[in-house]
């Protein structure tokens, strides 16, 4: 199971933190995550095995959706900066867009995650 990681440069403190919660849960040998350049980055630092894809801005985004389109994803988290712009907004756009149209399950912010999240756990815990 794959799962794409994204995280403004607001919110890149809040992705560590978050997946900091279910860190055995993460470790699971059918868990690979995969994330943009530097959300990847952190999360890297942050202990976890993650792929890095490019940066965002570079096309990052759009490798995502790519994943997204063709059904790669099992879910994405993007924790979205509300409050910031961005270079690439056609890009995050887009992003959101193709997880729609293909239904995969998309957070953009930690308490939808928590929710996706707790789901996967029950998933891998038999329940
Ligand atoms: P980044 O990209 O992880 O390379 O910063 C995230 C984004 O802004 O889409």
């Amino acid at each position: 199971m794959k799962i794409a990681l994204i995280a403004h440069d607001g919110k890149k403190a809040d992705m560590v933190h978050f997946l900091s919660g279910y860190k055995s849960q993460l470790h699971h040998a059918d868990i690979e995550l995969v994330a943009t350049g530097t959300t990847g980055s952190h999360i890297e630092r942050a202990g976890f095995n993650v792929r890095k894809l490019l940066s965002g801005p570079l096309g990052g985004d759009a490798q995502i959706a790519s994943m997204a389109a063709t059904k790669e994803l099992a879910m994405v988290i993007f924790f979205r900066d509300p409050l910031d712009k961005h270079p690439h907004e056609p890009d995050v756009q887009m992003l959101m867009r193709i997880c729609d149209v293909h239904n995969i399950p998309l957070a953009t912010n930690p308490a939808a995650a928590n929710l996706m999240f707790e789901q996967l756990t029950k998933d891998f815990d038999g329940k």
